[in-house]
């Protein structure tokens, strides 16, 4: 892949209304199913996914705001961030009093049309810049106000991609598709997603990697909701957005700091010299909120090219294509690639026994003679490293975390692994 590849696909996907479901999802997945063969599905509206429910279809042809004259003072056509995200159909004549109250605009830029939306409550209002609303309040009224949106019993479009490893032990990899023109926010994360996905799929990895791209929270609970048993196997993964800013890269840890995943993200960008920000595992965020929940509780973390609430540009109009561009997000992607590639490295392995202990004794692993015991301060003793390998030994640790744990080398901890996987005690996933 090439940044300028990058590049021609924000540029294509840039313009299109994304929002938490409608047309303008569907004809971003047409696209970025150029990249990678996403398998597109639809849920239909009002089913119920945990203590949510599937929200109506939204899509929108037109909006505007015109003066007296007829003039057009605002229209979605020029930005699809007019409009709230959502917004209930109006035609309305309005004057000035009763349009102000329906109008969002940020004071802290006067250039910046803000992004806002009402998923769940029944609203309407249009999002201008300061000097936008100082414009309209200048103008002559009445207004007229129209918005051409319609909200039907649809259906909610997400997508997903499964590339098949040698293990069938899962990563999940998961992006957010639900903003409209924002190019960092949202955009970003899902284009290299999709781009990583093409990499990871050309030969055959050792995990089995599954690539979800969902509106924001709705979408992610309910793809946990459909794929339950599935999501509840995976304890390792990514959220990936906001990766194609100007700024400074970071990350966020997954919920458990001491897990692999953190760690190699800090040791790639310490090999990179790369300056970098540590965002602690926090319940505001993405996705990462519903994958951490307590019946899933899987370590997502998120590498990041200025984050989401750190930048200025965020939810605004100038999170657009001079702020976000391929070489940002290439430069995101090289590192992801590399993340990739240290969790293909990973040795993971499985205790068979999930009931209690082997009886170590009749296999000749474990001393025949009961009662001695010995407080050894110093190296854990052969049996000792058994049993501790086989206790830590949960489908998740890996070699590396457990030699950590257990203060002993890896290539020991490996060696003995080894030995109980030929003993038939351990599997090597
Ligand atoms: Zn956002």
């Amino acid at each position: 892949m090439s940044q300028k590849e990058i590049q021609s696909y924000l540029e294509r996907l840039f313009p299109l209304n994304r929002s938490l479901t409608g047309n303008g999802n569907r004809a971003s997945f047409n696209i970025v199913k150029e990249i990678i063969p996403l398998k597109i599905k639809e849920i239909p509206t009002n089913t119920k996914v945990y203590d949510w429910k599937i929200p109506k279809e939204w899509n929108i042809k037109d909006a505007y705001i015109l003066d007296k004259n007829g003039k057009k003072l605002i229209s979605f056509k020029d930005n699809n961030l007019h409009v709230m995200g959502y917004s209930q159909p109006i035609n309305k004549i309005l004057k000035w009093e009763s349009l102000k109250k329906k109008l969002i605009y940020l004071k802290e830029n006067k250039n910046a049309i803000p992004y806002r939306t009402s998923y769940y409550d029944k609203d309407w209002s249009f999002c201008v810049s300061k000097l936008q609303y100082e414009k309209i309040q200048k103008s002559q009224g009445p207004f007229k106000v129209l918005i051409d949106s319609q909200l039907t019993n649809g259906s909610l479009t997400y997508a997903d991609y499964i590339v098949k490893g040698k293990s069938k032990k899962e990563i999940l990899i998961s992006t957010y598709i639900c903003h409209p023109s924002m190019a960092n926010d949202c955009l970003s994360g899902f284009l290299l997603t999709a781009f990583l996905a093409k990499e990871i799929s050309k030969k055959k990895p050792k995990w089995t990697y599954r690539f979800v791209f969902i509106p924001e929270t709705i979408g992610a609970i309910a793809y946990c909701k459909l794929n339950e048993k599935k999501i509840k196997n995976i304890d390792s993964g990514l959220v990936i957005t906001t990766v194609g800013g100007k700024g400074k890269f970071g990350y966020k840890q997954s919920w458990n700091s001491g897990h692999q995943i953190n760690k190699d993200i800090e040791s790639i960008f310490k090999t990179e010299k790369i300056k970098y920000k540590t965002y602690p595992f926090s319940i505001r965020g993405s996705d990462e909120r519903q994958y951490s929940s307590q019946a899933f509780k899987i370590n997502t973390a998120t590498i990041t090219k200025d984050k989401y609430f750190e930048y200025k540009q965020y939810h605004n109009s100038f999170d657009n294509l001079s702020f976000t561009n391929g070489d940002n997000i290439n430069q995101s992607l090289k590192l992801y690639l590399k993340l990739i590639s240290k969790i293909e490295k990973w040795e993971i392995f499985e205790n068979k026994m999930k009931t209690c202990e082997y009886m170590l004794s009749k296999r000749d692993l474990y001393s025949k003679v009961g009662g001695a015991y010995k407080n050894s301060k110093k190296n854990l003793t052969h049996s000792d490293m058994i049993q501790w390998i086989l206790y830590l030994s949960n489908g998740k640790r890996t070699i590396e975390e457990i030699s950590i744990k257990l203060k002993e080398s890896q290539k020991k901890v490996k060696e003995i692994s080894l030995f109980l996987t030929k003993e038939k005690l351990l599997n090597e996933l």
